[in-house]
């Protein structure tokens, strides 16, 4: 049992890999220094051996000691400080029928510390709960028309579901550390939706509302574009897990893309990047939410889907047959329905339209796509791979997956709760010690 609240603080910016960050740090070294700057080169250090278990799964004490060049005494107070804050923690190695005594492996521990991941969507709300190993201890979607019953309405179905993940996480004896919370619109620097053009709102103060709702003052809360955060939370346990650079295109009734560029996420100088969905694909395509004409979304987005597939009159033409849209277009696609196949071919060439120009620009490892494009991705492989083929300048160097998310739908709040789990890794001494019994 945790016997003390762990506190975090949790900023806007500077959100990213541990990884890469430890990737790119240099081993600090014990000199003769003053009190202050010897803490800080404690606190670089337990985080270089964090990300070194983080960065290779279980290991000896022995290994660390080899891989980081600490000797084995600074190793050692190290591991006990980081199982004192409930970072690590050291368990016996699976032995396979060997006699003797297993090694002593130091882990990840999930044991100890959690942190929250929200999501408001235009017709849902999603709530997910992520120890520090990277499990979900708890996820759940609330679906409702969102966008039009507004923001109040919103964080209240919310914060429901976060009081359940957070009386959860108590009872099994986790502490959570923060909240990540990731809406499709423009968050400025201070942490307000600026606007968002999908749900319909503007100029709205949603990490206060969640905060006055949820009535946890010591939880910091951060807040993100989802896209954003779906990049962050396919790179901690997903798809992109590996990729430095990278782009999560994220389809929903808002289509949007996070970018990960040398390991960190790429929000813009105002933190109003990532716009993949408005993008323009055609000078006299419809009007867009945005009030430009010719967007991306126009063309890719859900309604757009589901109006160019005929879906909904299908379904009313066929009751009894599925109930959700895309089950119902699925299906229709695995018969072979030469209606919807070639619209989603048209959808598959009109998001590589997208695809291509975010290739030629950042020449990324990969373009992972999640959300409902995710699930129609087989179908528009062929448009897609023809346009890249035809257009990408570096094609006859390098080939450009294009990959399916695993997270289809859970991403943004596995981002949410990664973009706080990841700030512990990168600072442990920033959480109190817990007290363990
Ligand atoms: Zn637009």
């Amino acid at each position: 049992m945790v016997g003390k609240e762990a506190t975090l603080r949790l900023e806007r910016g500077a959100v990213g890999s541990n990884s890469a960050g430890n990737r790119s740090a240099t081993l600090a070294t014990n000199r003769r220094t003053s009190p202050a700057s010897q803490e800080s080169v404690r606190h670089h250090n337990l985080a270089l051996v964090a990300g070194h278990v983080v960065d290779n799964g279980p290991c000896s004490r022995a290994q660390i000691v080899r891989d980081t060049g600490f000797n084995k005494s600074t190793v050692s107070t190290l591991v006990g400080d980081l199982c004192a804050l409930g970072i690590l923690a050291e368990s016996p190695a699976p032995t396979r029928g060997s006699i003797g005594r297993p090694p002593t492996l130091v882990r990840v521990s999930g044991d100890h510390v959690a942190a929250l991941g929200l999501e408001i969507g235009v017709d849902y709300v999603k709530v997910a709960a992520l120890d520090l190993a990277g499990d979900v201890r708890f996820g759940e979607t609330v679906e409702n028309d969102y966008a039009a019953l507004g923001p109040e309405a919103a964080t209240a179905a919310l914060v429901e579901l976060a009081d359940r993940a957070l009386a959860l996480l108590s009872t099994e004896g986790l502490v959570a550390v923060g909240v990540g919370l990731g809406v499709a619109g423009l968050i400025d620097a201070t942490g307000q939706l600026r606007v968002s053009y999908d749900l319909g709102w503007s100029d709205v103060d949603l990490v206060g509302m969640v905060r006055s709702d949820l009535g946890r003052p010591e939880l910091a809360i951060g807040i993100y574009n989802e896209a954003d955060l779906a990049a962050v939370g396919s790179r901690w346990t997903g798809v992109g897990r590996g990729f430095d650079n990278f782009v999560y295109v994220y389809g929903g009734a808002a289509v949007g893309a996070g970018v990960i560029l040398d390991g960190q996420l790429f929000e813009g100088s105002h933190g109003f990047g990532g716009q993949f969905g408005h993008l323009l694909i055609d000078p006299d395509g419809p009007r867009c939410g945005c009030g430009a004409r010719g967007c991306l979304v126009a063309f890719v987005g859900k309604d757009a889907v589901r109006d160019v597939t005929g879906i909904d009159s299908w379904m009313a033409q066929n009751p009894g047959t599925a109930r959700i849209w895309l089950d119902a277009l699925m299906e229709r696609l695995r018969v072979g329905d030469p209606g919807p196949t070639d619209a989603i071919a048209r959808v598959g060439a009109s998001l590589a339209v997208g695809i291509d120009a975010l290739v030629n620009l950042l020449d990324p490892e990969a373009i992972i796509v999640g959300g409902f494009l995710a699930e129609l991705l087989p179908w528009m492989n062929d448009a897609i791979t023809d346009h890249l083929n035809a257009r990408v300048i570096g094609r006859r160097k390098v080939h450009y997956p294009v990959l399916a998310s695993t997270q289809i739908y859970d991403a943004a709040v596995r981002g949410g709760a990664a973009v706080v789990l990841t700030r512990v890794l990168a600072d442990p001494a920033s959480i109190t010690p817990l007290t363990l019994n």
